[in-house]
């Protein structure tokens, strides 16, 4: 092709090009040419800004600071510059600028001028800025959450120390003015302060999840292998077979993901079918950016109208009679699994056995849980 009639096409396709302002400075910073979106976007006509200096574009903060100017040295010296802050319109309103200088040069390698490229980003910025604020608000409201949970789990432990102190007292010291019923009533007592200490301190560790931050690189098979032994006692007494093999090392909180591990295969032990072996299998598949576990199990399945209220804490669908937990566990398993970014679920059919599946992403980042 003539190459005339193309260079005629290229400047042609510069001229309709949407979203971009394109056009060429000389080499001291004034406007050679204007494009149809330099027009929109800032709102001058090719007319009113040929020949005015860039400097027009910027706020009074960036040219105290001599922006234009630094930018147009960075792009002689390196060949190109990039810079994102807000830029003028001839209304004096403001945009979002993201601009690119890149320098011209004549065939001796001397610096002719600047093609200067700007697109008009204040939406995606307006649009970032709510994701910000809304992730800071979160941030906080969690905070605040936690700080809560603590404070009002270690307070309650005060006075609950006291109760099962004097509950003490009066029973090795009174039990034997006591009838049946009274002592009845005691043991009540006890046990119900007993499961409320229980409560506490759990709720105490789940306010805890997390507070340490330290990011270590974890063998799941070493992990099990220590968790099966740590469990030896439930594993021999219900019987259960717990299978995982080529399990990936994974980048985690240790302490974190070890509990992870231990409340889903302790549930599964627990959860078990009265006519059955507890069968247990632990598994991973690679993904395009994060771990894959499946933990399955041959247990009584959960209906999968509580799929959710599951991980709820303090949720179970169970008496404590038929199942002895307060609810916890799971929601533990979830803050866990989110605090690595990742997500958790449960894929199960009443009395079909359970898969609890859980990610955990290569890069694992502190999410707001
Ligand atoms: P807990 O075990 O103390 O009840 P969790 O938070 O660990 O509390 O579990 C919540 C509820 O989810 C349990 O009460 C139980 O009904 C159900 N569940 C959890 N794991 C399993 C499982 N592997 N099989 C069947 N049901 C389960």
């Amino acid at each position: 092709m003539d190459p005339h009639i193309k260079q005629l096409q290229l400047l042609k396709l510069v001229e309709e090009i949407e979203g971009h302002a394109i056009f060429v400075l000389d080499k001291n910073g004034n406007i050679e040419t204007w494009n149809k979106s330099a027009e929109k976007i800032k709102g001058y006509k090719a007319e009113e800004i040929i020949g005015q200096n860039i400097s027009t574009f910027y706020t009074n903060a960036d040219l105290m600071i001599g922006l234009p100017e630094k930018l147009l040295a960075e792009a002689t010296v390196n060949g190109t510059a990039y810079n994102e802050s807000w830029r003028v319109r001839k209304d004096k309103t403001k945009f979002w600028g993201a601009v690119t200088i890149t320098a011209l040069h004549d065939d001796e390698g001397n610096v002719t001028g600047f093609a200067k490229i700007t697109r008009d980003l204040t939406e995606r910025m307006a649009a970032e800025n709510i994701i910000r604020q809304h992730s800071r608000e979160l941030e906080i409201k969690n905070k605040e959450i936690e700080q809560f949970a603590y404070i009002a789990s270690h307070d309650l432990q005060e006075p609950l120390f006291t109760v099962t102190n004097l509950v003490e007292f009066f029973q090795t010291e009174y039990q034997h003015l006591f009838d049946e019923n009274a002592n009845t009533y005691l043991n009540f007592i006890i046990q119900a302060t007993g499961r409320m200490k229980n409560l506490i301190k759990n709720l105490l560790d789940y306010s805890h999840i997390g507070s340490e931050k330290k990011l270590a690189k974890i063998d799941c098979n070493q992990l099990l292998d220590t968790l099966t032994t740590d469990l030896a006692n439930q594993i021999k007494k219900s019987g259960a077979k717990i299978s995982y093999k080529n399990l990936p090392v994974i980048k985690g909180y240790p302490t974190e993901l070890s509990q992870l591990f231990q409340n889903l295969i302790s549930n599964a032990i627990k959860f078990r079918n009265k006519n059955e072996l507890p069968k247990i299998e632990v598994s991973a598949i690679k993904g395009p950016e994060c771990w894959r576990f499946k933990i399955k199990d041959n247990g009584i399945g959960i209906d999968p109208r509580f799929k959710v209220k599951i991980f709820l804490i303090f949720q179970r669908l169970h008496d404590r009679n038929e199942y002895e937990g307060n609810g916890i566990g799971l929601a533990y398993c979830k803050k866990i699994v989110e605090l690595h970014g990742g997500r958790i679920s449960v894929e199960s059919n009443n009395g079909k056995g359970s898969s609890f599946v859980f990610t955990i992403p290569f890069e694992p980042n502190l999410l707001i849980i």
